[in-house]
């Protein structure tokens, strides 16, 4: 657990999770996946103050599993994560299972596991006023169709969730893959000192032009196999950015993943090689998420 500034504190578990401190209790950004890290955090939390709010900032495994333990007042997350809550982790038992898997220590915790969707929903942003303080939940389309960020203004910090994923790049899975650009130019120009990113530790404005470059050397990729006459499912066999390209630009294997940071990397090409001929100003038609086996 380390202080980020004043009032903000973040973890570097899986995801990285952040919460800011006010006078009249806590807000926090996503939870461990893992149950025995998510009661070392709760327990964190509680020693500054009460919980008031969570934020889920999105709807894949790693991010709807911990309210369970850390127990917020308020669950909030976009209309969007809300709908597709259930099809990462379909119910509370397939959750234990995975759970057990990933955290083989947590057995005693998973009695009476639950999972809690969320309790308020918003669609394009809301505001807290907390302990004299302001939080701005937005949504902006990237890492996922429903992403939420939060803005702690006076604490100028973003929590950027997934939508920064430093050397991570399988990120695309199910991604808005033209509606992230946009997203990251409004991130870009806020007036923050820090961004903390889904995965990783805390970034500056610094990242801005790698993740672009990340992100336009990844769509280029499976542009070039697909405009040599590959099928979607040759750019899912051939293209291995993973071994290849983060090597070469030394961004690292993602963290934790192992074999599953293949089977993301496939689901990646997939859906950038489906979004290809969309218009980047936005496609005709609305993607929603598959259920997912694995994410
Ligand atoms: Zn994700």
């Amino acid at each position: 657990m380390k202080q980020l500034t004043g009032n903000v504190y973040y973890f570097q578990s899986y995801p990285t999770v952040s919460m800011a401190v006010t006078p009249a209790g806590c807000i926090a950004i996503d939870g461990p996946m893992k149950p025995t890290d998510a009661v070392k955090w709760r327990d964190f939390i509680l020693s500054k103050g009460p919980l008031r709010y969570q934020i889920v900032t999105e709807h894949h495994q790693d991010h709807i599993c911990s309210a369970h333990y850390l127990k917020p007042e308020v669950v909030i997350s976009s209309e969007i994560t809300c709908a597709e809550f259930f099809k990462s982790v379909a119910n509370a038992e397939e959750g234990k299972q995975r759970m057990l898997k990933y955290d083989p220590a947590a057995g005693p915790l998973l009695e009476g596991f639950e999972m809690r969707p969320p309790d308020v929903t918003y669609k394009e942003r809301m505001t807290i006023r907390l302990g004299g303080r302001t939080f701005v939940v937005f949504h902006g389309a990237g890492h996922t169709r429903g992403q939420s960020m939060v803005h702690a203004v006076e604490d100028r910090v973003l929590f950027a969730s997934d939508n920064i994923s430093p050397g991570q790049g399988v990120a695309f899975h199910s991604a808005d893959v033209w509606g992230w650009f946009k997203t990251l130019g409004l991130m870009e120009a806020l007036d923050v000192d820090w961004y903390v990113p889904g995965h990783g530790a805390p970034c500056t404005k610094a990242e801005f032009p790698k993740q672009r470059e990340k992100m336009l050397d990844l769509i280029q990729m499976v542009r070039e196999a697909r405009n040599k006459g590959m099928s979607r499912e040759e750019c899912q066999r051939t293209i291995n950015f993973i071994d290849g390209y983060f090597d070469k630009k030394g961004y690292g294997r993602p963290r934790l993943l192992g074999e599953r940071s293949y089977m993301l990397m496939r689901g990646a090409v997939g859906n950038i090689y489906d979004c290809l001929d969309d218009h980047p100003t936005g496609g005709l038609h609305t993607r929603e998420d598959p259920l997912w086996e694995n994410i």
